[in-house]
This record gives C-alpha cells, structure tokens and sequence, in this order.
C-alpha cells in the first residue's frame, strides 16, 4: 500500500479506502465486519461511511471495536457524513454515528452532498459550517470535509470560501473532464482529494471490453488500471472502492503495491482513448450550462452516459435520483423549452434536446409502475 498526505491535515491516507456502502449482506453482521478488518490487515487506513448508507456504521463499529486494539501501532481514519440543515439535527447525526461505530471523534466529517453553489449558501447561512466548528472546538469532529456532486468550477469557488480540510467527490476514468478544475483548485489550496465511484459506479468493470484501453499491463485487469490511472494522479490522496468481497481488496490493493508511475505517453494514450470511447457521451465540460429554464443539461446528460454504457433505461433515473438528487418527480423534466442554446454550445455537439425528451419519457415511464 501507499500513502499520501491527506492536504495539510498532517495524515497519512492509505491511496485505496474503504467505501462502506456496497455491503454484499448488511444482515451478515460478521462477514460485513470480517471484509472491513481484511482491508485494515491489507493497508487501508481510510474507511469511508454515512448515517444514511443503513446499517454500515454499524458494522464498522463492529470491525472497529477489534481494530481500535491496534490503533496506536496501526492507525485507521473514520469518515462519516451529515446533510442536516441544523445545529440540533447536526450534533443528533454526528452523536447517532459515534455511538455507532463506538467513537469519541469523527476523523473526517462530512457536509454531505453540496448539489449547488445555492445548497452551500443556504447551508452556510442556516449555520452548518459554525456547528461543525463547534463540534471540532469539543472534540468530536477531527476534520472538517465536505462531499460534492458539482462542477469543477464550482468547487474551486466552495473550496475558496471556505477552508475545508478537504473534499469528497466522484471521479472516474469517465468524468474527468468535469471535476479536473476542482481537483486542481484541492491540490493548490492543499485540501485533501478523496474520490469516490472511482469504477465510474461499477460500470468500468462491467464493461471490460469498453474500458481495456486503462490496462497499462498484460497482467491487470481493467479494474486495476483505472485505479492505477487515479492513483498517478498526486493530486488525489485516497480513492474509495466500495467492496463487497474480499478478492475485489486484493484486487484494488495489488493495484497500488508496488505502483510505479504511469509513463506520461501511457497517460496522454488513455486520455486520448477515452476522448475516442466518449465519442457521442456528454464528456462533463460543462459548456453548456447556461440554460435559461434552469436546466441542469450537464447532469441530465451525465445520466444519459450511464444508459449508453449500460443500455438499461433504469439507469437513468436512478443517476438522475441517487447522484444528482433529482428525483423521479422532479419538474426539471418540463423545464426544456427548445430553445437549442445548449446545443449551439456542446462540446460533443450532441442532440441534447432529443436526449431530454427521452429521458423525460423514460422517467415518466418508470413513474407509473
Ligand atoms: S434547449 Fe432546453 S435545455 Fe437546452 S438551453 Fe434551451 S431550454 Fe435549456
Ligand atoms: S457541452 Fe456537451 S459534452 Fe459538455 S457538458 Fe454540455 S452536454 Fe456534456
């Protein structure tokens, strides 16, 4: 395993973290805290989890009540997160999740899933961040972190107002394009980079055969070379792999032992394939996002990669609902007016409205069943 400074926090994060909510069994109490005490033996410093992942702080209290036995020789850090919106409802979540896991402090707690830069002013001005600072000033929070679904752009403007420790963001081989500005602005302040759905949420290993251009070896699978390609990225301390069996640990941890940079060819070469794969995918850049309805087009289209890459329509909805917080019900759907602005400015000169249309029918579809 390798490690890597998380920011200017002044710790060491294992560069592959436990992502605690791909339990294959939450009911197998011992098997899920066995899988978390094998990722510790084999290196993992960082374990990721939330109040709302359902049982998972659980079981990593579970795991944890062992591992705390080592701890000094042997650190471990706990990430955890909250989206309440006040002081009560905040110290409720954060004493609701130590209690849990059988802590005193939180290593790295989270403002979770900043959607927009109103989400962060609003949370701001109802007195989120001072809360989290109370909470540090008792010792109950160690670092304060913050998770985010918006543009790179975006988080380099958050990450300017306030002094995060650091952020938690998605960031695959498949979206690049639309968080590099905000891991580069992370990097600069020095704020830790913790990245999440680095497998693109499962669809890289899916789709193997798509993705066989991230292999830098003959002897990795595909898995193994996304991950490497992150990992040669310094600027990214930690990426977390949701696991769910103790072969996908060894995977990702065999990926990072012994790692040796990627060649700056091998990087330009897998940069270049998958400017080729994404040929008719929205590639995140966020050119367009300047509807005049409101309308989130780099998102919409987001969801309407994951279709392509999976042909399963039910993949829309639930990006759409489980990663930008659009819910089947949402009036983003009838915001579209034609306009064709969007389209005037797409990178990929995709066909935006029709996409919308049918993602609208999809949507509705799903609604009635
Ligand atoms: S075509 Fe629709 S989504 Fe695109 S800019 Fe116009 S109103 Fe917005
Ligand atoms: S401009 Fe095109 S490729 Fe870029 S984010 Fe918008 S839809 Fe996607």
């Amino acid at each position: 395993m390798i490690y890597r400074p998380y920011g200017a926090a002044g710790v060491q994060l294992s560069a592959i973290g436990f992502g605690g909510m791909r339990f294959l069994d939450q009911n197998d109490v011992d098997a899920c805290a066995a899988l978390v005490h094998a990722a510790y033996e084999h290196g993992i410093n960082y374990f990721d989890t939330a109040s709302g992942y359902g049982r998972s702080e659980e079981l990593f209290g579970v795991a944890f009540k062992e591992m705390q036995k080592q701890r000094g020789l042997k650190p471990f850090y706990v990430s955890s997160k909250t989206s309440a919106g006040n002081a009560d409802d905040i110290r409720r979540d954060l004493e609701t999740s130590l209690q849990r896991m059988g802590l005193n402090q939180i290593d790295f707690y989270h403002v979770w899933c900043v959607m927009t830069k109103e989400d962060y002013l609003t949370r701001q001005h109802k007195g989120v961040l001072k809360t989290f600072e109370q909470l540090q000033r008792e010792g109950l929070v160690r670092h304060i972190c913050v998770s985010s679904h918006m543009t790179g752009a975006e988080i380099e403007w958050m990450l300017g107002d306030y002094p995060f420790a650091g952020i938690l963001l998605g960031y695959s081989a498949m979206n690049f394009a639309y968080r590099d500005q905000g891991i580069s602005a992370a990097a600069a302040l020095q704020r830790g980079v913790v990245i999440m759905n680095p497998l693109g949420g499962g669809i890289i290993p899916q789709h193997p055969q798509r993705f066989d251009f991230v292999r830098t070896r003959p002897d990795e699978t595909v898995v193994q070379g996304a991950l490497r390609f992150l990992i040669n990225d310094a600027r990214i301390t930690t990426a977390l792999v949701g696991f769910s069996t103790i072969d996908q640990i060894k995977e990702a941890v065999s990926a990072v032992d012994g790692f040796e940079p990627l060649t700056a060819a091998a990087v330009q070469k897998i940069r270049g394939h998958l400017q080729d794969a994404f040929d008719q995918m929205c590639t995140g850049c966020g050119y367009c996002d300047h509807c005049p309805e409101g309308v989130p087009v780099p998102k919409m289209m987001d969801s309407y990669n994951q279709f392509l890459l999976s042909s399963n329509t039910s993949s829309i909805p639930d990006r759409l609902a489980w990663h930008w917080g659009i819910g089947r019900r949402s009036d983003v759907h009838d915001l579209c007016t034609e306009c064709g602005l969007c389209e005037e400015l797409c990178t990929q000169k995709l066909p935006i409205r029709a996409r919308l249309r049918e993602i609208k029918t999809i949507v509705h579809s799903q609604l009635n069943k």
